[in-house]
């Protein structure tokens, strides 16, 4: 068991270059029907993601980064199919890509696709292809970005821009947004478009973006794809004692770094109580039953344990948690400083954000002030509904083994900042992956990449969801 999966004998064919007056797929087609869309469209999907690869969009935090290149090359994508996509900038360098596209029925809402431009940093010396050449190797493209996630943003060009060139038309109104500043929290990005342009999003009732839709193999055939229905909220805060500043040869009964490392013990030390959301608990008793494994509700750590590789994820999705990350006190070993102070990591589930500031407090005591770094908001939203729906459908077409799951992200996205115009948000970047893939390990990781059929499954099932959703 693992993050892993063949690309199976099972998968269907591709298809060949559509007719124009094929029909649109329902959301329960069947897994012998033929996809809609071309395979050039699967060819550029591979080759949009190779350019955006190559072009350098690192995201270094604390405002150093520049997005601009890629965008542009986005929105003359865009532009090629005769589409008017608005580019805007939250600061030099930090452009976003916003375009609408206009669905057949009027009286839906607009679903909102959103991918961020930005990566994080790679150094090359670590890496066995060169993280921006965007070469193709063993079957798998490779490149920062690779699954983090210009893979969408190239999945999601490339099927737009054939349902415009073949005149076919999405039942919904589109709004795709291919932002900044993902990787730093999205302030100059989803975040800023959010409070600065909420009417560009007028209307979205649902988004879909990054961290879903993936793989994960039980057996030749049952593969459950991850569909991110819920993500914890982040509270990264700093911790600061002050004490009294002094030699170190003298007797001190009030030493900071004392006082901190005391606090810091007891924060690092502790297990939050279980709290199991709806998210998470349906994809236990899915994984569960998938697996034969026993969901023993009074025992849930010795039952994650069992799920191997993932255990480390999902085991953060039942509990708050809080990791002491960095340290900082003190010149020279014979002085006492007057101040030390430390970062800690905090992640809280959805609805328990009061009880985890309580916890907290209790936890590092009154003699610790707390500041907030970044804090933001957990999500869940249900799994239901026509969009699900027409995820499952899209999946089950191009994968017979395929069953959708949801799940719960211990990590955070740009669904954050869009969640807060009211709209529901899932990580829905399909990706049938290959057995030896470590795909969690991919994202931020050294050799990122991602296997080429995975991409043009991708674009097969976008446009299948496309047209049933
Ligand atoms: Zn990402």
């Amino acid at each position: 068991m693992g993050w892993q999966t063949g690309l199976m004998a099972s998968n269907p064919p591709v298809s060949g270059d559509p007719s124009p007056s094929r029909q649109q797929a329902p959301s329960s087609v069947a897994a012998s029907s033929v996809a809609a869309v071309s395979t050039t469209a699967q060819d550029e999907a591979v080759e949009i993601c190779r350019d955006l690869v190559r072009i350098d969009s690192v995201n270094r935090g604390n405002g150093d980064g520049n997005e601009r290149a890629a965008a542009e090359y986005v929105a003359a994508k865009l532009a090629e199919v005769g589409l008017e996509p608005t580019l805007l900038e939250s600061a030099p360098g930090r452009t976003s890509v916003i375009t609408r596209i206009e669905g057949s029925d009027p009286r839906r809402p607009p679903l909102l696709i959103h991918g961020h431009l930005d990566v994080v940093p790679a150094d090359p010396a670590d890496w066995r292809v060169h993280p921006f050449s965007g070469e193709i190797v063993d079957g798998s493209l490779w490149g920062r970005g690779a699954v983090d996630m210009k893979d969408m943003d190239a999945m999601t060009l490339a099927v737009v821009r054939d349902l415009l060139r073949s005149g076919r038309r999405p039942p919904r109104d589109l709004v795709l947004a291919f932002v900044a500043d993902e990787e730093a929290g999205g302030t100059l990005g989803a975040r800023w478009l959010v409070d600065n342009h909420p009417q560009l999003f007028a209307d979205c009732t649902e988004a879909i973006s990054e961290v879903g839709g993936f793989s994960y193999t039980v057996s030749d055939d049952l593969r459950l794809y991850l569909i991110e229905t819920a993500q914890k909220g982040i509270a990264w805060m700093k911790l600061t004692v002050t004490g009294r500043a002094g030699h170190g040869s003298m007797t001190s009964d009030d030493n900071a770094v004392t006082a901190l490392c005391e606090a810091i013990v007891r924060l690092g030390r502790h297990r939050f109580p279980i709290v199991v959301t709806p998210t998470v608990r349906t994809f236990l008793d899915s994984v569960g039953e998938a697996l034969g494994i026993e969901v023993d509700a009074d025992d849930l750590e010795t039952t994650i344990a069992k799920l191997g590789p993932i255990a480390r994820m999902i085991g953060a999705t039942i509990r708050n948690t809080a990791n002491p990350t960095q340290l900082n006190a003190g010149e020279k070993v014979n002085v006492v400083p007057g101040e030390a102070t430390a970062h800690v990591d905090g992640r809280f589930l959805p609805g328990q954000e009061e009880e985890f500031l309580r916890q907290i407090d209790e936890l590092i005591g009154p003699a610790v002030r707390r500041d907030w770094v970044v804090f933001d908001q957990a999500l869940e939203t249900g799994f239901d509904g026509p969009l699900v729906d027409a995820m499952a459908g899209a999946l089950k077409a191009e994968d017979p083994a395929a069953r959708v799951v949801p799940y719960m992200l211990s990590g955070g996205t740009d669904a954050k900042s869009f969640s807060r115009l009211g709209i529901r948000c899932f990580g829905f970047s399909p990706l049938l992956l290959p057995p030896d893939l470590d795909f969690a390990g991919m994202f931020h990781g050294v050799d990122e990449r991602v296997p080429v059929e995975s991409l043009r499954f991708g674009v097969r099932v976008l446009d299948r969801f496309l047209a049933a959703s």
